[in-house]
């Protein structure tokens, strides 16, 4: 059996693309979507970067309501997905949040929010061979991934696609695991981690999200999981696998409430802990 010819195809769509994060995490509802989002608003933040938001979590496409944009849909045309936005007639276009954040969501495709897609594995990974290869993106600084939770064929395919059969991706694909400091969470970032050194996909981090609480009104931080016993959470599995730690992200509320409506945290509260722990993140990347 000879290469899968989705990887050329892969390979010659996201050549315009320069960095391609994955954004994995061994289980659902830790905020993955959530950091995808924050990742992606705060690298757009410098108009002078072109940054994507690749939402291929097939079971659960959330990024098309954290980005305020839940009932735009894609069309295709001719050679492609063709835009909603743009017009270019040479593939699927991506819908346009900011001129330079443009996002791609299997959400668009469905008919309603609440449909559920239940697809087989074969079926899952032809279309995210379809979202890696036919999305007219462009050139972008960044392509962040929203993957589904856990270590699944998606993975495994998304991962075969964007590698190419390189070792390394030649720097330019790396993946951020993103956890929160609960155990049972904890213990699958070590499922992550391996899954990452098995098929060769760079870590570029781990960050601990849901991280305390600081209350809103007294300012105060509060714990809200037990301490687990895996010595120094999230920081001190980094240590372990010698992998950067990114940061901590704080249990916000606000932040909660903004990406269930589709608003910009980062801009609507800037000096808020949880935005100020952001631009950390971004910074140390
Ligand atoms: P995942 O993608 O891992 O399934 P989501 O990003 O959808 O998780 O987050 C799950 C829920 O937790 C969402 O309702 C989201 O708004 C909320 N959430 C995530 N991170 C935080 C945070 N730091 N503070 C407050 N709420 C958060």
């Amino acid at each position: 059996k000879g290469p899968d010819p989705g990887i050329a195809l892969v390979q010659q769509r996201l050549s315009s693309v320069k960095y391609k994060i994955l954004v994995l995490s061994g289980k659902g509802g830790v905020g993955k979507s959530t950091f995808t989002s924050l990742l992606a608003r705060g690298l757009a933040s410098d108009i002078n970067r072109n940054v994507g938001i690749l939402d291929i979590d097939i079971c659960g496409p959330s990024i098309p309501r954290i980005m305020g944009v839940l009932n735009e849909q894609v069309h295709q045309s001719g050679s492609g997905w063709s835009p909603v936005v743009h017009q270019s007639g040479s593939g699927w276009s991506p819908v346009y949040v900011e001129e330079n954040l443009a996002v791609m969501s299997i959400g668009f495709l469905l008919g309603s929010p609440d449909d559920a897609v239940i697809w087989r594995g074969p079926k899952k990974n032809g279309m995210i061979r379809q979202f890696l290869s036919e999305v007219d993106w462009g050139n972008l600084d960044y392509l962040v991934i929203d993957t589904p939770p856990g270590t699944s064929d998606e993975h495994l395919s998304a991962t075969q696609y964007l590698l190419g059969g390189s070792q390394s991706g030649s720097g330019t694909v790396g993946a951020v695991v993103v956890t929160t400091p609960q155990e049972v969470a904890l213990l699958d970032v070590r499922k992550e981690l391996d899954f990452c050194k098995k098929v060769n996909l760079p870590v570029i981090g781990i960050v601990e999200n849901m991280s305390g609480f600081i209350c809103p009104k007294c300012k105060v931080q509060s714990e809200i999981f037990p301490p687990s016993k895996i010595g120094g959470g999230a920081e001190g599995m980094a240590k372990e696998y010698g992998v950067p730690f990114l940061g901590r992200l704080p249990l916000d509320p606000r932040l909660g409430k903004s990406c269930d409506s589709g608003e910009h945290f980062l801009e609507s509260l800037p000096e808020s802990p949880a935005a100020k722990s952001l631009t950390q993140i971004l910074d140390g990347l």
